[in-house]
C-alpha cells in the first residue's frame, strides 16, 4: 500500500527532519506550514531532488476551515493519508505563570493542543476501518516538558504537551480495533529555532549540563523515533511514549 504522510509545522526543525527522513523511506510528503512558504519549498526540493515526492500546504492547524481544508486538498493530491505526525507547536517568552495572560495561553491550546486534536480527527475519519479505511499511524510530538512542567519558563506549554499525552492515551485507545496506532515522542533539549520563540536562541547551551548525556539532541535523532513508531516494526505498539531526551 502506497504510504502519504502528513507532517505538520515541516517548514522546519523536527518536522522538515521527520519529512526529509520518512521521504527516503518511501512515504508521499505533505509538509504542512503556517508561516514560511519559502522554508517549506526548501524542504520540498530537497525531498524531490533525492528522487522523493513531497508537496507543501499551508494551513494553521489551530483554524478548523484550515484543518479541513487541508485535508481535502492532500486527498486530492497525494490520496487518502495513512500517517499522521502532529508536530507543529509553539512556546512563547520564558515568563513565570504570574505574568502569562489569557490571550497568550489560547495561543499556546490552540496551536500545542486543539491543532492536533482537529488533525486526528480528519486523519481517524479517513484511516480508521469503521469508515472504510485501512488503518494508519499517528504520531504526536509531545515535550519531556509534559513530565517536567517547565517552571519559571513556560508552564502552559508544558501543560498543553500534558494534554497532548492525555489525547495520545486516549485516541490510542479509542481506535485500536480500528487498524490504527497512535503513539508519542517527547524529545528534551533539541537544536531547533523554537528556543528563540522562548526568548533564549542559545537555551541548550545553558541547560545542557543538566542532560544525563551533557548535549542537546538533533532533529534528525528525534526524526528516526517518530519513522521507527509510524513503521510497522512498531505494529504490536500503541499508546506508548519514546523519551528522546538524552535520559533526563
Ligand atoms: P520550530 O523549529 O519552531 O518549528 C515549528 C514548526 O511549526 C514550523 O514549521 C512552523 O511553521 C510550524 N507551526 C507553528 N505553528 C503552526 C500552526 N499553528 N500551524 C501550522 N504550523 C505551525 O519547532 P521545533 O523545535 O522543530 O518543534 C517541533 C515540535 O517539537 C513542537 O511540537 C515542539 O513543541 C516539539 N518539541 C521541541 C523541542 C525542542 O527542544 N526543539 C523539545 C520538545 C518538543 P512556520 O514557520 O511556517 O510558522
Amino acid at each position: 500500500m502506497e504510504q502519504v504522510l502528513l507532517v505538520t509545522g515541516a517548514s522546519r526543525g523536527i518536522g522538515a527532519a521527520t519529512a526529509k527522513l520518512a521521504a527516503l523511506y518511501g512515504y508521499k510528503i505533505c509538509v504542512n506550514y503556517r508561516h514560511d512558504a519559502a522554508a517549506a519549498a526548501s524542504v520540498v526540493d530537497t525531498i524531490c531532488q533525492q528522487g522523493g515526492h513531497a508537496i507543501a500546504l499551508q494551513a494553521d492547524v489551530a483554524i478548523e476551515e484550515d484543518v479541513t481544508r487541508l485535508f481535502n486538498t492532500l486527498d486530492t493530491r497525494l490520496g487518502r493519508i495513512t500517517a499522521l505526525v502532529n508536530n507543529a507547536g509553539i512556546l512563547e517568552q520564558q515568563m513565570r505563570l504570574g505574568n502569562m495572560d489569557a490571550a497568550r495561553l489560547q495561543r499556546i491550546m490552540s496551536t500545542n493542543v486543539i491543532g492536533p486534536f482537529l488533525c486526528a480527527k480528519a486523519a481517524v475519519k479517513r484511516m480508521s476501518t469503521r469508515h472504510g479505511g485501512q488503518g494508519g499511524a499517528i504520531v504526536n510530538v509531545s515535550s519531556a516538558a509534559a513530565r517536567l512542567g517547565s517552571p519559571g519558563e513556560y508552564i502552559d506549554y508544558a501543560a498543553s504537551k500534558g494534554a497532548l499525552d492525555t489525547m495520545t492515551l486516549g485516541l490510542a485507545r479509542e481506535v485500536a480495533e480500528e487498524g490504527i496506532r497512535v503513539n508519542a515522542v517527547r524529545p528534551g533539549f533539541i537544536d531547533t529555532d523554537m528556543h528563540t520563540s522562548g526568548g533564549e536562541p542559545n537555551r541548550i547551551e545553558r541547560v545542557k549540563h543538566g542532560v544525563p548525556m551533557k548535549r542537546g539532541g538533533t532533529p534528525h535523532e528525534v526524526a528516526e523515533a517518530i519513522l521507527w513508531l509510524l513503521s510497522d516494526k512498531a505494529s504490536f505498539t500503541t499508546g506508548a511514549f519514546i523519551d528522546v531526551a538524552g535520559g533526563r
